[in-house]
């Protein structure tokens, strides 16, 4: 949709407005991107102010408690370099994902996180408004391509739109757009995570994961494997064995750290909305 130029962008679908320019037009849907305070919701969001009115736009931040703290070094050169503020979302129940964990007294199934349900999908399903265009910042990679299709698969109703997808432009792309605009990137990618999600994240099973958190996020570490041991949860594996994360060998690599996507379909198998495609699989597990 191309930007009408009309001066008055804030109006309801549907309505048939009259100005006093003498222009009439029909409201605009909200285009709201979802900015997780990463690299690849951020260039999706410079995507989506090329194609619609800035006005039109909202930028939108689940909030979760538990982000490194230079993610709002990078959230607010973000919001200077776009000129759009970020709208956030807090839960009503619970302040963090560590409050979500011990309360709810679980940290992460086959299908999802309770986190992700409590601090995302019921926050964004209280705001969201029926029109609503959803901009996700799934990349060209494979692994995303299958997790947009099961977006739209599972949520029919939703308008979504993956500009990254369209545009064809992979993980490796948005880092180096990042980059290249001068903005340097949240300290977790400096570290080694693949993403910018909680420390920790309690999706994660792969070991090298958990030894990265233990090596430059020790604290979290220990505290979540005191909770592992409270609810008896084994997040890892190692040869196939599940396995406490405090049983991680002090000397086990942490390269290649496999973090699972943590999105709205993480919470659908609690909210009884999962369809179980066949084609969604669970990179938790992997
Ligand atoms: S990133 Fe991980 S810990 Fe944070 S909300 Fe998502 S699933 Fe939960």
């Amino acid at each position: 949709m191309q930007p009408t130029g009309c001066p008055y962008p804030h109006h309801q679908k549907g309505e048939t407005m009259q100005f006093d320019c003498g222009e009439t037009e029909e409201k605009r849907p909200r285009v709201i991107v979802w900015f997780s305070r990463g690299a690849a919701s951020a260039i999706a969001g410079a995507l989506t102010l090329q194609k619609y009115s800035p006005e039109q736009c909202m930028f939108v931040c689940c909030d979760t408690g538990a982000e490194h703290p230079d993610s709002d070094r990078f959230e607010a050169d973000i919001v200077k370099r776009f000129n759009m503020p970020i709208t956030h979302l807090i839960s009503k129940k619970f302040k963090t994902v560590w409050e979500v964990w011990e309360k709810r007294k679980w940290l992460a199934g086959i299908e999802g996180a309770p986190c992700t349900s409590e601090m995302k999908i019921k926050p964004r399903l209280d705001f969201q408004e029926p029109g609503d265009i959803h901009i996700f910042g799934y990349t060209a990679d494979k692994a995303d391509q299958i997790r947009a299709n099961r977006l739209r698969m599972n949520y029919p109703d939703l308008k979504i739109e993956t500009p990254l997808i369209d545009a064809g432009l992979f993980k490796e792309h948005v880092l180096q757009i990042i980059a290249n605009m001068g903005i340097k990137l949240p300290l977790t990618y400096v570290l080694g995570f693949p993403n910018n999600n909680c420390i920790p994240c309690s999706k994660a099973t792969s070991p090298n994961y958990w030894a990265l958190v233990r090596k430059h996020f020790p604290d979290e570490f220990y505290r979540m494997a005191k909770l592992c041991r409270k609810f008896g949860a084994r997040l890892t594996r190692i040869n196939d064995i599940r396995i406490f994360i405090d049983e991680i060998p002090a000397d086990w690599p942490t390269t290649t750290p496999i973090m699972p996507s943590c999105d709205f379909l993480c919470g659908l198998a609690e909210m009884g909305l999962n369809d179980h495609h066949p084609e969604g699989g669970n990179d938790a597990d992997t």
